[in-house]
């Protein structure tokens, strides 16, 4: 694979990581220790890149802080949750905090016909941010691209200068222009929270997917050459949650492979009984040889987003042996499901109109 073809805008599902971590000099993550939160024990993160820098702040209780984003491209789903539960983990670790809501980036990074105007990316970006706050994000650490300040601005403009076109090719393998647009805004969405007017110089850590990696080595770079005393960002990179078919990546583009925060009883019934799983052809086989939770979709969202690790344990050891079977395990991860998702969606339709005030400014 060559390094133009990791493509951050694409849904393919990244492979072979060793290459990729080579290729890009990307440290394995080893500070599974630094927490005993489920997220770090289960090893969902992979790689990092100077992450020295943000153990030590949270090892000595000194200033650090975190940005995250989502693009309002589409509705939220599973997937999206894990970077908001990390979002809150590191909070909680210590940092200064900023979620980014990406209406502008949702709109001139896709094509027209995913995203029609900008008017679209808005209305995602309401209901993306009333999942937001639902999910635990307090509003005031909560902002969208199109309300910021004009310092955000003005050091998005300024990156731009430092960006030649040779240099925007090499990395991301064209020159479009719309999404030239999007790279300066997540330039400055991760530079911007050290300015003065935001938390001022500290080391900032940033959680993405291993196809995010071009904005992660184009802003480290921007961060060195800009005229500003920056520290160089850190990031952590985690696996995707896969999507609910064979081989493929969660992805708003293809509502079957993925359980959205919106989902309903019935949806989430018929997405999981159809999900791909790592049962035997035959209940006899599966209980004389064991399931494969390994490859198995219903085991990871009980990976990825149940917090009680007896029973995702359990579920590993009694699936490996034969004793539980897909039905009834598949009934548990609708159960857990449904219920986990309704309250949810209590919680979203309450935020509904502080989330319309954080997107349109009134
Ligand atoms: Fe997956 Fe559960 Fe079946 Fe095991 S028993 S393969 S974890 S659905």
């Amino acid at each position: 694979m060559d390094k133009q073809q990791i493509d951050p805008w694409g849904s393919l599902k990244l492979e072979n990581y060793e290459h990729i971590f080579k290729e890009f000099g990307l440290n394995k993550f080893e500070d599974y220790s630094l927490t005993d939160n489920y997220l770090f024990q289960r090893k969902i993160i992979i790689a990092e890149r100077d992450f020295q820098k943000i153990k030590t702040a949270i090892k000595n209780k000194t200033k650090f802080a975190q940005i995250t984003g989502i693009a309002s491209s589409g509705d939220l789903h599973l997937g999206h949750k894990l970077d908001i539960d990390y979002y809150k983990l590191f909070k909680k670790l210590g940092a200064k905090s900023k979620f980014a809501v990406c209406d502008i980036d949702g709109y001139v990074s896709r094509q027209d016909t995913k995203i029609e105007n900008i008017q679209k990316a808005k209305e995602f970006a309401v209901k993306n941010t009333a999942d937001i706050i639902a999910l635990g994000v307090p509003p005031e650490e909560i902002y969208v691209q199109s309300q910021q300040k004009p310092h955000y601005y003005q050091l998005c403009f300024e990156a731009s200068k430092k960006i030649t076109e040779n240099m925007f090719n090499a990395i991301y393998g064209h020159n479009d222009f719309g999404k030239i647009s999007a790279v300066l805004l997540q330039i400055s969405d991760i530079l911007h929270i050290q300015l003065p007017e935001e938390f001022g110089k500290c080391p900032t850590i940033t959680g993405i997917g291993l196809e995010q990696d071009p904005h992660a080595r184009i802003t480290r770079d921007l961060a060195k050459r800009l005229n500003y005393d920056f520290e160089v960002p850190s990031f952590f990179y985690f696996t995707h949650q896969s999507g609910l078919k064979e081989n493929s990546k969660m992805s708003s583009s293809d509502p079957d492979t993925a359980i959205f925060l919106g989902d309903t009883e019935k949806e989430i019934n018929k997405k999981i009984n159809k999900a791909f799983s790592g049962g035997r052809l035959t209940i006899e086989e599966q209980k004389q040889k064991g399931g494969q939770p390994e490859i198995c979709k219903v085991y990871e969202i009980f990976k990825f987003h149940n917090p009680d690790s007896k029973f995702v344990q359990e579920t590993y050891s009694q699936c490996k042996s034969g004793k539980l079977l897909c039905g009834e395990c598949k009934n548990n991860c609708i159960s857990f499901l449904t219920e986990m998702l309704k309250q949810h969606q209590e919680k979203a339709k309450e935020a509904l109109p502080i989330a319309k005030k954080i997107v349109y400014g009134k």
